[in-house]
């Protein structure tokens, strides 16, 4: 059995009076025994507040990237170590917008996955097709590739210990979320390039869920949960759609 799980992306939104009433409110509201488990990735000035909040409660925190180094003349660079250090669990790794704007390499993604394993942080690797690819019929074969990078530089074992995210670019921020049934198939495909270890692998879906789509598509049969960035920061929806993955 793999257990559901929903990650809010919080993205570089929020201040601290933000960040300190969203999460008592949230662990007030998700307080309890659930089936499904809850973490949240809030930008890094506020994972000690994260820390501090949550610490004694059921949600998880996470950071949104990290470093490939683990530590050194690297400024500005945040290292896997310390993230787990401040008591991070989870940490995004090769999100789109990390692709796109800071030019990240699926070779570059896959050194951080393994960096994040070495150093006890689970990670949550997204992959994901563009617009294009999409309607050029290249779904499969880019989503596979972003995916071999990663099996062919940590090896299934390693693999095995994060978390994948489909996350469709199309469908990210741009509230048109992919259907249960095109998400199911490109979850279905990973889990088969995963071969027998894909079957404890959680693979989440994130594009644009919104409380009242979550539930269609975790009733699919290869989707365990989500990556919810927009509707992450709004206390109500993203409870409702930890609710929806129970
Ligand atoms: C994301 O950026 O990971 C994401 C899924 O965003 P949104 O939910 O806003 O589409």
């Amino acid at each position: 059995m793999r257990r559901p799980i929903v990650i809010g992306n919080w993205k570089m939104n929020g201040d601290s009076a933000f960040t300190g009433d969203h999460l008592r409110s949230l662990a007030d509201k998700w307080a309890g025994v659930h089936n499904a488990e809850v973490a949240v990735c809030p930008p890094y000035p506020y994972l000690s507040l994260a820390s501090d909040i949550l610490e004694q409660t059921n949600i998880a925190w996470g950071a949104q990237d990290i470093s490939v180094e683990k530590n050194g003349a690297y400024t500005g660079e945040v290292s896997a170590s310390m993230l787990a250090d401040c008591g991070c669990k989870f940490a995004i790794v090769g999100h789109s917008e990390r692709r796109e704007y800071h030019a990240e390499s699926s070779e570059l993604v896959a050194k951080k996955f393994k960096v994040a394993v070495e150093s006890g942080i689970v990670p949550v690797l997204c992959v994901g097709e563009s617009l294009e690819d999409r309607e050029a019929d290249k779904t499969f074969d880019v989503v596979g590739r972003q995916l071999l990078k990663v099996v062919e530089h940590c090896g299934l074992d390693v693999v095995a210990k994060g978390i994948i995210a489909y996350e469709p670019i199309w469908a990210i921020g741009t509230g048109k979320s992919a259907t249960p049934q095109i998400a199911q198939d490109v979850h279905s495909y990973i889990r088969e390039v995963l071969g027998p270890e894909g079957d404890q692998i959680k693979i989440l879906y994130g594009g644009s869920v919104k409380p009242d789509s979550a539930e269609a598509l975790f009733k699919q049969k290869d989707i365990d949960g989500a990556l919810v960035g927009g509707a992450s920061l709004k206390v109500d929806d993203f409870v409702d759609i930890c609710k929806a993955a129970e």
